[in-house]
Order: C-alpha cells, then sequence, then structure tokens
C-alpha cells in the first residue's frame, strides 16, 4: 500500500520498522555481590590491578568488627604484604582548625598533579562515623576527593585506640599494593593518637598556627619532639609576619631539644594551605628528608622498629580481646570486680583469679 509520508519528498518523516522493546532489567547486571562474596584471591588480584572498589571494600572488611570478615582481610593483606613497602607514609596532625583538610586538599593535589597516586587515611578513635565531623571526610578536601588518583577513607569507626590505629595500619598495606605510592595519616593533634600516627610513618609534619599569644599552643613538647617538619599555616594577607615570627620562635625552641636520632633537623617553614603557597616548599622539604633518611639507613631502620612495635601491639590486642571473650572470664568478671571495688580481694588477686580462669589452671 502506498503510504504518502513514504514519498521521495518526505524522507525525513519515513516510518520506520518498529524494533522489539528492550527488555527493562540489563541481563547482564549481575546482583552487586556483598564484599564478603568475594575470596580473598578476587580481592587481592583486584587491588593488585589498581581497582579502588575492590580496594574499598578490602578496607571495609579490615575495619569490620566480624570474625568471618577478619579471616579474609588477614588472608588479603597477607597476599597483598610483599607488594606493600613503596610509598612515602607522611604523618599529618595539627589542633583542629589548624587547617589540616585545606593543607591536605593543596598538597595532595600538587603531589597528584605531578603523577603520583595518594591515599588519604585517617585516626581518630573519639570519631563516630554518624556524626560527620570525621577526619579523612571527603567533603572537606573537595578538589582531591574529585581527583582520580586520589584515595579518601575516614578514619575508622570508633573504638580502643590501639584497634584503630591497627586498621589503618593494615589499610596502609592495601593500598601500598594497590599502587598508591604516597600516603597521608591524618590525626587531631590533641591525644595520644599522635603516638599512634607516628608509629606508622616516614615523616611526621605537625600543622601549627601563628598569632593565638602564645605560639606554643596546645602542643605538647612530646608532640614537638616527634615532628620532622614543623610548617606554620595561614602565612596570608595580615599574617604572613606573625607567622615568621613564630616560626623563628618554633626554630629556638627546636634548638634546645636534643639532636633526633636520625640526625636530621626538623625544619620550620610557614605557607598558606588556603592560597597555595608554600605547597612545593613543603615538597621539597618532604624530599629532601626522604633523601637524607634513605641515606644513612635511618629510613630503614624506622620501617624494621615500627615493625617490631606493630608485632608486639597485635599480640597485646590479640590476648586482650581472647582474654575478654574467654566465657569463663566473662562469667566470672562482673563479681570479681565487684570483690575488688568493696575490697573484699585484693585487685592482684582480682587479676589473678581471672587468669587463672582464662589459662584454665
Ligand atoms: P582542620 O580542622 O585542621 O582540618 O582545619 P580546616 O582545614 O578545616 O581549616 C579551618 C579553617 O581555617 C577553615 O575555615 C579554613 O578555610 C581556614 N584555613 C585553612 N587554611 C588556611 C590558610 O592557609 N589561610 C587562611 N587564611 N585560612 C585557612
Amino acid at each position: 500500500m502506498h503510504h504518502p509520508e513514504n514519498d521521495e519528498q518526505y524522507k525525513g518523516l519515513k516510518v520506520n520498522k518498529g524494533v522489539a522493546h528492550a527488555p527493562t532489567v540489563n541481563p547482564y547486571l549481575k546482583r552487586r555481590p556483598q564484599a564478603q562474596s568475594y575470596s580473598p584471591a578476587e580481592l587481592t588480584e583486584g587491588i593488585l590491578c589498581g581497582n579502588i572498589t575492590m580496594l574499598s571494600r578490602a578496607v571495609t572488611l579490615v575495619e569490620s568488627a566480624r570474625e568471618e570478615h577478619q579471616q579474609i582481610a588477614r588472608q588479603v593483606i597477607e597476599q597483598c604484604l610483599p607488594h606493600a613497602g613503596k610509598s612515602v607514609r607522611i604523618g599529618i596532625t595539627g589542633v583542629p582548625g589548624a587547617g589540616k583538610s585545606t593543607s591536605i586538599d593543596s598538597l595532595g593535589m600538587y603531589r597528584t598533579e605531578r603523577g603520583h597516586k595518594l591515599a588519604v587515611l585517617a585516626i581518630d578513635p573519639s570519631s563516630e562515623r554518624s556524626k560527620g565531623s570525621i577526619l579523612g571526610d571527603k567533603t572537606r578536601m573537595a578538589d582531591l576527593a574529585r581527583h582520580p588518583s586520589a584515595f579518601i577513607r575516614p578514619s575508622p569507626a570508633a573504638g580502643s585506640l590501639g584497634g584503630v590505629a591497627r586498621k589503618t595500619r593494615e589499610t596502609i598495606v592495601l593500598c601500598e599494593a594497590a599502587g598508591f605510592d604516597t600516603i597521608f595519616v591524618e590525626t587531631v593533634g590533641v591525644g595520644q593518637s599522635e603516638t599512634a600516627v607516628h608509629s606508622m610513618v616516614d615523616f611526621f609534619l605537625l600543622i601549627q598556627l601563628a598569632g593565638t599569644g602564645d605560639e606554643l599552643q596546645g602542643i605538647k613538647r612530646g608532640i614537638m619532639e616527634m615532628a620532622d617538619g614543623i610548617v606554620i599555616n595561614k602565612a596570608d594577607g595580615d599574617n604572613i609576619l606573625k607567622a615568621r615570627m613564630a616560626a623563628s620562635q618554633f626554630r629556638s625552641a627546636l634548638s634546645l631539644f636534643p639532636p633526633s636520632e636520625s640526625g636530621w633537623k626538623p625544619t620550620v617553614m610557614t605557607y598558606s594551605g588556603y592560597y597555595k603557597t608554600g605547597i612545593a616548599e613543603i615538597w621539597q622539604m618532604l624530599d629532601d628528608y626522604m633523601r637524607f633518611a634513605l641515606g644513612n639507613g635511618y629510613f630503614a631502620a624506622r620501617r624494621s622498629r615500627q615493625a617490631k612495635y606493630w608485632m608486639y601491639e597485635s599480640i597485646g590486642e590479640a590476648l586482650r580481646s581472647s582474654f575478654y571473650h574467654h566465657p569463663a572470664v566473662a562469667a566470672a568478671l562482673p563479681d570479681i570486680e565487684r570483690q575488688a571495688l568493696n575490697s573484699s580481694i585484693t585487685p592482684f588477686d582480682a587479676a589473678k583469679r581471672l587468669m587463672d580462669l582464662f589459662l584454665g589452671i
């Protein structure tokens, strides 16, 4: 039959034969498997290929409290270990408001734009995921969060410092196996967590501020002693002079400290994380340090000392956890604790009784 719309003059209006409706569900789309449904070998393979989704899944297993997740995580870590270790691990600390996130964003962008892969991890034992204001939170590092060569992971959820730190330490191994050559580990400069961070990094960077009167504000001497570099942030606008004065105060304070074990003299410099000035100089300092510490053997010595520390930390954690999960200990604990509290037995006696239950004596 003749259809006028199929005439040559109406070519553009030609009615084509219809095609069958495409199925609404893509038959090739498999159900998204849960993290635990991947085998350790699949996760490891994904990580070694630099697959970020697989890396995230493995990190989720590392952070999980469930024993079956922990078992898979342990195997993945073991398989990744031979591929780990080839990165610069940098600890970053500073009081809240010092500008850690702003600085990590700027330092991180500088690094990734030069072809490096950067992972940003965090240790904050007080953090609770639901509360939002977590170290390592992507929203605080807007530019970096969008960069394909950056992997940002918030602090593992609240828990014992030892537990949180162990998880971050294991995550470093996974990130390195996935090809990340630069690792930042961020922490708030107000508690014990710096010691934990210091125990897993090659360089410890302390971010300070000028212009708040006492220049050594809120930072304990111990943290200053751990620092390999002190950088005074917000050296911009009216604050430049004050920042320089603070820097010279830090330099003279540091000169009173005993020389560091590495032989490296901690560098003090000023910069602006927000306006991105002095960022190249901070990376220069880090490169200088790496050359220095690799050259005199300190880099390797520090890493092997850290490995020893983590071995004993893990033993301690495992013993503590199996002690408190022991059925006889768990059953007797409240009563024995009560007796110790009302002084009917001594604390040492209480501990001995629980240990005997644990050891089955
Ligand atoms: P954090 O709590 O240590 O992570 O600090 P933030 O990075 O969130 O920064 C705290 C505040 O200081 C924010 O309002 C930033 O915009 C501001 N800030 C950070 N870096 C600079 C800087 O270099 N110069 C100025 N003027 N402000 C900055």
